[in-house]
């Protein structure tokens, strides 16, 4: 039996995982689920997978859940803070830690798996870009295994040469292709992009996710991110990583190698693949994914980013080139300004220009510590803050 740890159990990743999780009963077992306020939904996850422990951030919304939890029978011991984010990532008895938190909130509870040396299945793609030198060191020192679970880096894994030793050019690979479906805004004529609203950048029209990642999608910061988090996964330099648009979503990602040949995996675009893929490894288990049909299906089509229309691609790969601070301070500017967008006090089209304005005030430095790494994201996020309101202050005198 193999117990695992869902860090946000509660956010989509955590759904679709637990999903998979009880496909296989005879192998997998729940030892701890997370959640930061989905009281309810943690409750119901608690009764049906009766883990050894449960986690909510707030002290009293985690005394309400455990009397829930005791009145109605099941053992599970409720913790509460971030710290026992930590511990319960670095529990004895489970081998495997899902990293599904949202954002660089997930960094501190990742990491302590990865010095565990657990067996990690990422979604949390904030906690490598903002740390990853220190987090890739931290996995190799403790001989945790990282498996990635957001689909281009599952995708991109899985079409690897089988031998991990040695630079991807001793082993013939000559590029990464990270595919992006250009979200729900590609062919949106660009002057309307200014009035979309929080409802039409979360629509997005081939994956359902939280919130904050379907905007990242509309921005394609998304992929930018991705563009870091492959960076650090495949010890890849940026110049071998290029985004090609691919609206369908069926081509997950490509490995080109120096003989020409091009290696994808392909698939339905559902989590619960990439999520079966990492969690059964190196076996192949079911994942309850419905099968590709090529002919139903169609066209396959590709096409270059249009950089002037997803300038936060632009900015990630700046970001990547300038170094480690200006990565974190990218990270912190963009889930500021996504969060402002969402509650609509600033327009969809002012996210690149806080991102931007907030790299222009931070000068590039080394990063040496995870303190390091939360001061430089403390400090980019007000420069953010600044810069949103800024950006509201302009719109309402236009406005008045
Ligand atoms: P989500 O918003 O649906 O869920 C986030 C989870 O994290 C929830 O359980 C929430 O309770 C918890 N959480 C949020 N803030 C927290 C905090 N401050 N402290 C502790 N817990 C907190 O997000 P999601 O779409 O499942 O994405 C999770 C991660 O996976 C993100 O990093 C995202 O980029 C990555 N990812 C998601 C998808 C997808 O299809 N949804 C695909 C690839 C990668
Ligand atoms: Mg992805």
């Amino acid at each position: 039996m193999e117990y695992l740890t869902i860090l946000g159990s509660t956010g989509s990743i955590g759904v679709s995982t637990l999903d998979v999780v009880a496909r296989h009963p005879q192998r997998f077992r729940v030892a701890a689920l997370t959640a930061r306020s989905q009281v309810d939904l943690l409750y119901r996850q608690c009764c049906r997978f009766e883990p050894k422990y449960a986690v909510l951030l707030d002290d009293c919304a985690a005394e309400g859940l455990q009397a829930r939890l005791r009145a109605a029978g099941v053992h599970t011991r409720v913790l509460s803070g971030t710290s026992a984010l930590e511990d319960v990532a670095a529990l004895s008895e489970a081998g495997i830690v899902v990293a599904a938190i949202v954002g660089i909130a997930g960094l501190r509870a990742t990491l302590a798996a990865a010095r565990a040396g657990k067996k990690i299945l990422l979604a949390n793609k904030e906690s490598l870009v903002t740390a990853g030198a220190l987090f890739m060191s931290a996995v190799q020192a403790s001989g945790a295994r990282l498996l990635p679970i957001d689909s281009e880096h599952n995708a991109i894994f899985q079409s690897m040469p089988a031998s991990g030793a040695g630079s991807l050019a001793d082993r013939g690979v000559r590029r990464i292709l990270l595919t992006a479906s250009g979200g729900p805004f590609r062919t949106l004529p660009a002057a309307r992009l200014a009035a979309v609203t929080p409802e039409e950048a979360v629509a997005h029209p081939n994956w359902v996710m939280g919130r904050k990642i379907s905007v990242d999608s509309a921005t394609m910061m998304n992929k930018g991110l991705e563009v870091i988090e492959a960076h650090w996964l495949f010890a890849a330099p940026p110049d071998v990583i290029e985004v090609v648009i691919h609206p369908q979503s069926v081509v997950h990602s490509l490995v080109e190698y120096c003989d020409g040949s091009v290696i994808a995996q392909l698939g339905n675009p559902d989590m619960r693949t990439p999520i079966a893929h990492a969690l059964g490894y190196p076996q192949r288990i079911v994942s309850g994914a419905d099968f590709l049909d090529l002919a139903r299906v169609g066209n396959l089509s590709f096409e270059a980013p249009d950089l002037a229309r997803f300038p936060c691609l632009r900015l990630a790969y700046d970001a990547l080139r300038t170094g480690e601070s200006s990565v974190v301070g990218l990270n912190a500017a963009n889930e500021v300004a996504v969060a402002e967008f969402l509650d609509r006090r600033i327009a969809y089209t002012d996210i690149p220009g806080v991102i931007e304005r907030v790299l222009e005030r931070m000068p590039a430095r080394p990063v040496d510590s995870i303190d390091d790494v939360e001061r430089i994201d403390r400090d980019a996020r007000a420069l953010a803050q600044d810069a949103c309101a800024g950006d509201v202050a302009v719109r309402s005198a236009r406005a008045g």
